[in-house]
């Protein structure tokens, strides 16, 4: 069974108060701020790996990201992937959902296609939870979202739990197919130090244009359907002022404004 889990590097939330918006180009500017597997994807890449587990074959994860990405599909690597694709170009740069879905569709038909493509339910950052749907629409595959439980048989239909408001829907659902994930489907394992050596040996390879066969319809930010028409960080409506002194200096200090304001 060929697996493909689509895994997108994001932003750490550990440097989240970091990230700054560049006012000029409205772009995020990124300096000092480390990158991660986005979290519902390694529940993906888990759920990958107990297939392979299971059934036999092979799990290979695409991404696209800037050439700066390695280091986070490297992690993948270590947890059990046995290729990477990392898929930069240029002219994938600015792609809006759709753009981003067809680079990843194209790469996966370049790839010779696939019977399961696991994603995450959505992105910590950009958090549309479109794309999982959109590629499967372009592979012309079934897709089915809040994927909580897979009970996988080499030869039939997959019995898969989908999350719902009051509990879950149970679905037959059969390979080729596109499932995206939550976080009650696995825990995700833990790297090891041999894991990440064995990595070391693993494929990852960084595909251009020319080698996902993406074209150019709707990659891209001019080709891309939906354009971005402003970014802005909210106006700041409450200020912190940090009193200066010892704590019963700061406590006499904050009581006697308090007075003043009139509220003791
Ligand atoms: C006009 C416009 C311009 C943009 N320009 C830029 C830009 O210049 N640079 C930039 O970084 N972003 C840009 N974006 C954001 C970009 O479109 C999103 O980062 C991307 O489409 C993924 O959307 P999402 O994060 O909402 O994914 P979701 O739909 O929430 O993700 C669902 C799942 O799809 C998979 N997935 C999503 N994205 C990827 C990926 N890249 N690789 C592999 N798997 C993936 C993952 O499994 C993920 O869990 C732009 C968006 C718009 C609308």
């Amino acid at each position: 069974m060929k697996i493909v889990v689509c895994l997108k590097p994001v932003p750490d939330p550990k440097d989240w108060g970091k990230l700054k918006l560049d006012p000029e180009t409205k772009t995020l500017v990124r300096t000092g701020v480390g990158t991660v597997i986005n979290p519902l994807d390694k529940h993906a890449l888990e759920a990958a790996l107990v297939l392979r587990d299971e059934l036999g074959g092979s799990v290979l994860v695409v991404s696209m990201a800037p050439p700066d990405a390695g280091p986070v599909l490297k992690e993948a690597l270590a947890m059990g992937a046995d290729e990477a694709y990392l898929l930069s170009d240029r002219a994938f740069a600015g792609s809006d959902t759709l753009g981003t879905a067809h680079v990843l569709a194209s790469a996966i038909e370049a790839l010779g296609g696939s019977d399961v493509i696991l994603c995450g339910d959505e992105t910590i950052d950009g958090g549309t939870a479109q794309v999982s749907a959109q590629v499967a629409e372009f592979l012309g595959l079934p897709n089915l979202m809040h994927v909580s439980h897979i009970q996988a048989q080499a030869e039939g239909p997959f019995v898969v739990h989908s999350q719902v408001e009051q509990g879950h829907l149970v679905v037959e659902i059969a390979p080729p197919l596109v499932l995206s994930v939550v976080k009650e489907l696995n825990t995700p394992r833990y790297v090891t130090m041999m894991d990440i050596l064995d990595a070391e040996e693993k494929p990852l390879v960084t595909w251009d244009n020319e080698q996902v066969c993406a074209g150019e319809s709707c990659v891209g930010l001019a080709d891309s359907p939906t354009q971005m028409a402003d970014l802005f960080a909210p106006p700041k409506k409450k200020q912190a002022e940090m009193l200066p002194g010892t704590p019963r200096e700061q406590a006499r200090e904050l009581a006697g404004r308090l007075r003043r304001l009139g509220f003791c």
